[in-house]
């Protein structure tokens, strides 16, 4: 339908278009050669209980480079990923991924550290995925309930029927579901409700101001309405303590950001967490 109009009217079919459309199909092929050569990272960033300051989940964030070494944003990457399709390999390899790093921390005697994975809607219309997740929980041996799975609003407006399936029988199972990027989306307030949610992410966008904006009341509203659905809350993009502390002083359960420890890779994450965070019981030095 839109590419009739398009070659009806030579006027859009602009070479800068095409210059995008090729820079796009370049991102395309790249992205899946390197996934194919095993060169994607997954990399974790602590979330921390802000009224202990204890490290209580990670988040796993994907990880490109060029041939240069330099990163590719995922912001650039994953929408390209979720185009051409290769989200949905790309994100069963993230989900592993993750599993089996979060089996390292629970042998390590952190039996408490949850483990948060994006999901992508496309993952969702995928038929296998639920089995793939209880599938990969069993191979690790992990407690269900520490894998958290973040879907955004957009990905519950897209399929809300396949989604809202999809996420019941998870939850069934056990695994942790949370909203990221909370107050965005198109959504409408009703279909919170009829989601399985654990935990609410608060988008930055609403944490950014906090400090110097007196007018606190779209993050408390946020806060408030998470707390009535008896959710869990985490600020999302702490960059200064007196963001922390004013979304605190709302009632914030959690937060995520720079001030606290920048996304890192695994091997990273078990040297910040000696310092970090209580392990509950000894370490399994086997
Ligand atoms: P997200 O899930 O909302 O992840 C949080 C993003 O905020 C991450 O960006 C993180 O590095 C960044 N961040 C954390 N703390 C701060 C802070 O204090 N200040 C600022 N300015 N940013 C902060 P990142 O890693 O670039 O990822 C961007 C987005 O890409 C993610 O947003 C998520 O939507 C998507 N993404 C990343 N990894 C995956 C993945 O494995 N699968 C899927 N489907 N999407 C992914
Ligand atoms: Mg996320
Ligand atoms: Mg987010
Ligand atoms: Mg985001």
């Amino acid at each position: 339908h839109a590419k009739k109009s398009i070659s009806k009217n030579a006027a859009f079919y602009s070479p800068a278009m095409d210059d995008e459309t090729r820079k796009r199909l370049d991102i395309i092929r790249n992205l899946q050669h390197d996934f194919e050569c095993e060169k994607l990272e997954v990399w974790y960033q602590p979330q921390i209980d802000l009224l202990t300051e204890e490290t209580v989940g990670v988040e796993a964030l994907l990880r490109w480079r060029d041939s240069k070494g330099e990163f590719i944003s995922p912001e650039v990457f994953v929408p390209l990923a979720e185009y051409s399709g290769l989200i949905v390999e790309i994100g069963k390899w993230v989900l592993a991924e993750s599993v089996r790093r979060l089996k390292v921390l629970i042998a390590a005697g952190y039996s408490h550290i949850r483990m948060a994975v994006n999901v992508s809607v496309l993952q969702f219309r995928d038929q296998s995925f639920v089995n793939y997740v209880k599938y990969v929980i069993d191979l690790h041996g992990i407690p269900p309930k520490l894998l958290e799975l973040e879907i955004t609003e957009s990905v519950v407006m897209d399929e809300p029927e396949i989604v809202i399936q999809a996420l019941n029988q998870l939850k069934a199972f056990g695994v942790h579901i949370a909203i990221d990027d909370f107050g965005t989306g198109f959504s409408s307030m009703s279909y919170i409700q009829k989601l399985p949610l654990d935990r609410l992410k608060i988008d930055r966008s609403f944490v950014k101001d906090i400090d110097t904006n007196k007018d606190a009341f779209i993050a408390q509203a946020i806060v408030n309405l998470g707390k009535q659905l008896g959710l869990i809350t985490i600020a999302e993009g702490v960059e200064r303590k007196s963001q922390a502390s004013q979304m605190l002083k709302l009632g914030t359960d959690e937060a995520q950001g720079y001030l606290f420890a920048k996304p890192m890779p695994f091997s990273d994450l078990k040297t910040y967490l000696l310092s970090h965070s209580y392990q509950k019981v000894a370490p399994d030095n086997t």
